[in-house]
């Protein structure tokens, strides 16, 4: 099955998530025809956005070991978390090849800040879990992008 992409994006292109898509809370739309509904989203502190599948969100973390060399504060419960954006970037180069890992380094060597925020989209999780302060910069990272 082809991957979700926004293929109608400019290159550069900048997709801000449509407040129609947002009212599930944190659940996307789930199925839409033919396509993989997004699992797992990444975005920086302006809102640009690589969002993976469902299976591209398990074998990235399964190649990246769940991405814990480059997490700075993770929620317990669910896979939405902060990644360092230089560590990121080295965790891919280490991990074997992964099909989307060109756009999510594009991402991170892009990013206006030090970090990204992944979002996990298939959870109902609301991450009361997490308590470092991490999840207040996650928290105020991803109303601004969501809410803007
Ligand atoms: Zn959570």
């Amino acid at each position: 099955m082809e991957p979700w992409r926004y293929r109608s994006l400019p290159i550069g292109g900048r997709f801000r998530p449509r407040r129609s898509l947002r009212r599930s809370g944190g659940g996307l739309v789930r199925y839409l025809a033919g396509v993989a509904a997004p699992a797992l989203a990444f975005l920086d502190d302006e809102g640009e956005e690589v969002l993976l599948d469902a299976d591209e969100a398990a074998a990235l973390l399964a190649l990246t070991d769940n991405l814990d060399a480059a997490t700075v504060s993770a929620c317990p419960t669910c896979r939405s978390r902060i990644v360092a954006v230089v560590a990121l970037v080295d965790v891919l180069g280490e991990a074997p090849p992964f099909s989307r890992s060109s756009e999510l380094v594009e991402l991170a060597d892009d990013a206006p800040t030090l970090h990204l925020y992944v979002r996990d989209l298939t959870t109902r999780c609301v991450h009361h879990a997490w308590r470092d302060p991490g999840y207040d910069e996650w928290r105020e990272a991803i109303d601004d992008l969501v809410d803007s």
